[in-house]
């Protein structure tokens, strides 16, 4: 399962893989085959010198593999909405810590010394 060896990613759970077969490494300039399964090139072409058939189905490939634009594409966003994750967590971190921090405290004290007197 490539999914467990990348926490982060299973929030973008999405049809197609994260990482190829046959190196479960993130895909190297991604390729597909005729039946549908995704591969490095380099990956999907050597696997065929030993092999014509898909290394997942057992189908022939033909030695047919296709660039996997809908695996760019994703990468492509991916990338994109790590970078402006990065810059939202690094702002707010500051600010609402000290406001919420003196106003909790304020708080807990007002109602730990109320609290008894309506009991009593
Ligand atoms: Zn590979
Ligand atoms: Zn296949």
């Amino acid at each position: 399962m490539p999914f467990n060896c990348r926490p982060p990613l299973t929030l973008f759970r999405i049809q197609l893989p994260f990482a190829c077969f046959i190196c479960r490494q993130p895909f190297n300039q991604p390729v597909v085959t005729r039946c549908g399964h995704y591969f490095c090139e380099d990956c999907a072409i050597a696997h065929h010198k030993k092999d014509i058939r898909c290394f997942i189905c057992k189908e022939p490939t033909l030695g047919i593999f296709n660039t996997a634009t809908k695996i760019l594409k994703r990468q492509a966003k991916i990338a994109k909405q790590k970078e402006q994750a990065d810059e939202e967590e690094e702002e707010p971190e500051v600010k609402p810590d000290k406001s919420r921090n003196s106003s909790l405290d304020e708080l807990g004290l007002e109602t730990g010394e109320d609290a008894p007197t309506i009991v009593v």
